[in-house]
């Protein structure tokens, strides 16, 4: 028998949870901050973080320079090495087709990744899902994301807008490997194009705006959102942002699968290559980088320069909207636009819960606030506690030298 299996004893457990039990203090984990769970999981045990300060008092260090961790303020994050889902010898496949923007997966892309692992536990058997992907990946969390076989596509026929030389790839799958679902995320970026053209092909029918995917029936938002219409379930499935919470307790081997040469597809489309367009004309809730400025914004001329040079869509809270710095449209929250830009950088604004509402599909919040508990800081994956015109103003000072050095590498 190895030592490496875990061994549970549902009696202790219930000991250990009962308080009232005469034998819960021995039984109890006692200082264990991390506990494994009874399915394997790590699982953090509140009651045993922190410790208790000079006073008596229980303190909890938010900075991780724990009594435990030695006092240092730079505790190193720990790693938890999540359950390894392995599938050796699929059994059949589920193709996901993510948007992949910028070669990372988005938001949208991990709840599709979560919905596939839902059918598989639905369908049962050795399912994998199998990822396609086109162009240059710069994602590395394919693993974390619920990826068991990953193929991708590049060369020059894939780059940019190509959906002909896509589908003819997509087309190759389904011919040799035939997959039981197909998943695209339901949005402008690529998925409702590729997906609704491959359906045109394969002469099936696909469900739009899914949301709730079951056996039988799926629910799909209909009318703008303002409805559900509820059809039968099909194999091609394009689904709404939110369908399926994202893989987050296992990790996936995402293993390379060889993608077959297409050579070159006759099309009739060619891509010229990207347009400039005015960042503001792009409708707030298309936006993929919004600088939003809030009641913290004193100099507005130092802000719209910013947006400008940084080619970032405007945005603001309800009191800047209020006080008439910003037209209406520009609000970004729960009475304005929810937004699900890929950067949002929120200049002075405080993080009120009805704005937090607006930018909860986005990917990355960076907060510029003066004050360093605030919500909006607690929410950003970045941080930078100064005054926000300031740091606006350095911001345009580098962003400048930037450019100046790339043209002169350039000559
Ligand atoms: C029904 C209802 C609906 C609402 N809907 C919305 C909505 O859709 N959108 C929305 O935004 N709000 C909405 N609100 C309002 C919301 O509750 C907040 O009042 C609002 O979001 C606060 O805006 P703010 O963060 O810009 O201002 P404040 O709360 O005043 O925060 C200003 C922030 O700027 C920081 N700051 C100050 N000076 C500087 C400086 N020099 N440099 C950097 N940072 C600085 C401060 O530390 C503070 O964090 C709604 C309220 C209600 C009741």
């Amino acid at each position: 028998m190895s030592d490496d299996i875990i061994r549970r004893d549902p009696r202790a457990e219930w000991i250990a949870r009962n308080r009232l039990h005469p034998l819960h203090d021995a039984m109890k984990q006692a200082g264990a901050a991390e506990v494994r769970g009874p399915s394997g999981l790590i699982r953090r045990n509140p009651h045993a973080v922190g410790f208790i300060g000079p006073n008596g008092i229980k303190r909890i260090d938010r900075l991780n320079g724990n009594s435990q961790a030695g006092g240092s303020r730079r505790a190193a994050a720990k790693t938890v090495d999540l359950p390894l889902h392995r599938v050796e010898t699929p059994d059949y496949y589920i193709a996901v087709v993510p948007d992949l923007i910028g070669g990372r997966l988005t938001a949208h892309d991990k709840d599709v990744l979560g919905q596939a692992h839902q059918l598989v536990s639905a369908a049962g058997g050795a399912g994998a899902v199998l990822t396609i992907v086109f162009g240059d990946i710069r994602e590395d969390s394919f693993d974390k994301s619920g990826v068991d076989r990953l193929m991708q596509f590049s060369g020059e026929q894939f780059e940019g807008y190509a959906p002909e030389a896509r589908i003819a790839a997509l087309e190759h799958i389904e011919k040799s490997l035939a997959p039981k679902f197909w998943l695209f995320p339901d949005s402008v970026a690529a998925g409702f194009e590729l997906g609704c053209r491959l359906a045109a092909r394969l002469d099936e029918r696909p469900l739009t705006q899914a949301w709730q995917v079951g056996p039988e029936t799926t629910l799909c938002r209909g009318a703008g959102g303002s409805s559900d219409i509820t059809r039968p379930t099909q194999r091609l499935l394009l689904l709404a942002p939110e369908c399926a919470n994202p893989i987050d307790e296992t990790r996936h081997e995402a293993l390379a699968m060889e993608a077959v040469e297409l050579g070159a597809t006759e099309g009739k489309l060619s891509d010229l290559g990207q347009v400039a367009v005015d960042p503001n004309s792009v409708a707030l809730g298309e936006a993929e980088f919004i600088l939003s400025a809030g009641n913290g914004v004193s100099n507005w001329d130092n802000f719209h320069r910013a947006a400008e040079l940084l080619g970032a869509t405007e945005g603001g809270s309800r009191v800047v909207v209020d006080d008439g710095h910003m037209p209406r449209f520009r609000q970004v929250g729960a009475s304005g636009t929810w937004v699900t830009a890929r950067v949002y950088v929120a200049v002075g604004i405080s993080g009120a819960v009805q704005h937090l509402q607006g930018i909860g599909q986005c990917d990355k919040v960076v907060a510029v606030n003066t004050d360093i508990g605030c919500d909006m800081v607690k929410r950003a994956a970045l941080s930078v506690i100064d005054d926000g015109d300031e740091v606006l103003t350095e911001l345009m000072k580098l962003v400048q030298e930037y450019r100046q050095l790339e043209v002169t590498d350039a000559a």
